[in-house]
């Protein structure tokens, strides 16, 4: 979740008067590290995840599942743990998360490049799971659901109860007590808000399952309460119909992922390491779909992303666009409209010695900008190069939304703290990371859209097979290049219901370079499309079509070569020994076949278990009753009952 700093957080007011002081300085920060360590090399290739859970409280006599907010003694108690060095040893670390019922897990150490160590990442995910347990109550239990179905639902939802609302959310749905007590969140939530001018309103689409009225206007919405009266945006058309409405930061940072993040080498490879992951972002967001009911109702779509995005967007009406700017306005950024949330996908690419970029730059840096022009004209006179200085220049168009007194004065050659309070509230699919000063740590990038599985089988599955992707193109040099509209075009897509199935994503398919090893023999791994020079995919841009989830995955016979199969090639080529060839074929399979559709996705099987659920009467309801049931049917899949866990069978019928 970024940084925990201590202290006295600054209400909105006199937050936004240090808006630019904290811009200012941490942009000196940032040359500083920049500046330290550009030219640091040789960092080796290590890696690690990051796990989100969801704390739940069964009471089995009432058959109520709810959220447990115990998160702080459960941290407390590992912690002492921690002390006795008995995590470390385990090689596994816990850490709080926005949610008072969620937790976050990481391994201890990270992983190395050696194929060998793959074998460990489901099993540290299985130690984390087995220690959280053994910290939590009889009746409580840690699940990797991505996003609660009962959040913000009628009645008791949290346990212990607590009345919806309070100062910071202003929710007519959701209790403070459920935000993280630590400072930083309620006031990162109650600021949000504040800057925005209004409380954030995120609309998902409804499923229209055959008893849901048309109009659907929610009857759970009491239009009518006025807790705040210049809040009243429910009735003042905040809600729309055939949606489900949310109010609150705690709908969007209260859902659940999985995250990784690789050192590189050096700067240059993880700025390529960045691009390169950038096309693949939405493919696995809508592979790893896992979440279609929000606030007690079935969606119409299948991943989170934009409730998140939803959820913590701060920007204000003009910057919205829905207002124009009044004309004593002042702002350092290149435009008053600002077209994302600070939780969106990312701008713009960063390779900039990557000869099909430099070729093509505006072809494929297609989106329209907008960056701190103060900003950006410091960095380009601290020499960053257009792409580095454009990007940095580009998170910093968004204010400080947390400062806290005590650490407004810092040493910027020593602390990174004004840095890293704008750098860790962009929340973007990509994070670009710079090495934090002191430290041994190198440049590093952060993959963050996948959804969270509800098996550790699962969870090490698309780990592995991200890691796996990321050395083939290291090794092989590849080039997923796309225009950042086509990966825009692909974010959006990747929220329908069943995309996996039913939709397109845009893809390059001459993913090879022209003069590499493969590309002269493109059927190398089967490729007959493995073509395309640098010079000429600028002239020609590049291949790129509109694939299913499938081809892109697996690949096709007469189209594109398919990521496993360049995965496959990648583990043949470097000697693999038979043993951990065949587990990590185990995880690729189970990839395989999520794409093809072959097995269910956690959001198809969640809305099939409740569409054929007795008590279900078609209405899109996820009844607390309901809700119980499937947090059981879910935990026995986590603990690996009513499947093979060689993954073969996972989620087939159940
Ligand atoms: N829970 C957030 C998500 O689902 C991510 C929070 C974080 O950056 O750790 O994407
Ligand atoms: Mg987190």
């Amino acid at each position: 979740m970024g940084l925990l700093s201590l202290g006295t957080p600054l209400p909105w007011d006199q937050a936004k008067q240090y808006a630019d002081y904290v811009r200012t300085q941490g942009i000196e920060q940032l040359i500083h590290i920049y500046n330290n360590t550009k030219g640091k090399h040789g960092d080796v290739l290590l890696w690690g995840d990051e796990v989100e859970y969801m704390v739940i409280t069964l009471d089995d006599a009432e058959k109520k599942a709810r959220l447990s907010l115990r998160q702080a003694e459960i941290l407390a108690d590992l912690a002492k743990l921690e002390e006795q060095g008995l995590l470390k040893e385990a090689d596994v670390t816990f850490h709080p998360e926005y949610g008072r019922y969620m937790l976050e897990s990481t391994p201890a150490l990270p992983y190395t490049g050696n194929p060998v160590d793959l074998l460990n990442v489901q099993r540290n995910m299985a130690k984390r799971r087995q220690i959280a347990k053994e910290h939590l109550r009889k009746n409580e239990i840690p699940l990797t659901i991505t996003s609660s179905p009962i959040l913000g639902t009628p009645g008791q939802f949290t346990e212990p109860y607590y009345p919806p609302t309070g100062p910071a959310s202003r929710s007519l749905f959701l209790p403070d007590e459920l935000i993280n007590p630590h400072a930083r969140f309620p006031t990162l939530t109650a600021n949000i808000r504040r800057r925005r001018g209004s409380k954030v309103a995120i609309n998902v689409p409804i499923f229209f399952d055959k008893n849901v009225p048309k109009p659907f206007i929610d009857p759970t919405i009491n239009f009518d309460r006025d807790l705040y009266p210049e809040d009243a945006n429910a009735r003042d058309g905040a809600a729309l119909p055939d949606h489900i409405y949310m109010d609150s930061m705690g709908f969007g940072m209260g859902c659940s992922c999985l995250q990784l993040t690789f050192q590189a080498t050096n700067i240059n490879e993880a700025r390529n390491l960045y691009d390169q992951l950038v096309p693949i972002s939405p493919i696995l967001l809508a592979l790893t779909a896992a979440s279609p009911a929000y606030r007690g109702y079935l969606s119409d779509q299948d991943t989170r992303w934009n409730v998140i995005a939803g959820s913590v967007d701060d920007r204000t009406e003009v910057e919205r666009g829905l207002k124009p700017p009044p004309p004593d306005l002042k702002t350092d950024n290149s435009d008053f409209v600002i077209p994302k949330s600070r939780y969106d996908s990312i701008d713009s690419y960063l390779a900039i010695n990557d000869p099909v970029l430099r070729g093509a730059e505006s072809h494929y840096n297609d989106s329209k900008l907008v960056v701190n022009n103060k900003v950006l004209a410091r960095l380009h006179e601290a020499g960053f190069d257009e792409l580095l200085a454009k990007h940095f220049a580009h998170l910093f168009i968004r204010d400080p939304i947390v400062i806290f007194k005590e650490l407004l004065k810092q040493d910027n050659e020593k602390d990174s703290d004004h840095f890293e309070n704008i750098q860790s509230t962009n929340w973007q699919t990509m994070r670009f990371k710079p090495p934090p000063p002191g430290s041994s740590i190198g440049w590093r990038v952060e993959f963050r859209p996948m959804e969270v599985q509800f098996t550790d089988f699962e969870n090490a599955s698309f780990s592995i097979f991200i890691v796996l992707v990321t050395r083939a193109i290291l090794s092989y040099n590849l080039n997923f290049y796309l225009p950042i509209s086509k990966v825009d075009e692909n974010m959006k897509v990747a929220h329908h219901r069943n995309a996996i199935l039913e939709e397109k994503f845009w893809f390059r398919t001459n993913v090879f370079r022209e003069g590499d090893e493969h590309s002269a023999n493109g059927d190398a791994v089967g490729n007959g499309q493995a073509n395309g020079s640098a010079s000429a995919a600028a002239a020609n841009h590049g291949n790129y079509e509109q694939l299913s989830i499938d081809e892109i995955i697996n690949g096709s016979p007469t189209g594109f070569v398919g990521l496993i199969p360049i995965v496959r090639q990648y583990l043949q080529n470097v000697n693999v020994d038979t043993e951990t060839l065949c587990t990590l074929e185990k995880h690729l399979s189970l990839v395989s076949k999520r794409a093809s559709g072959e097995l269910k996705s956690n959001a198809t099987w969640i809305r099939e278990f409740v569409r054929s659920h007795p008590a279900y009467k078609f209405d899109s309801v996820v009844s607390p009753e309901i809700h119980y049931d499937l947090v059981k049917a879910i935990e026995k899949l986590t603990n690996g009952e009513g499947w093979n866990t060689d993954g073969a069978s996972i989620l087939k019928g159940f």
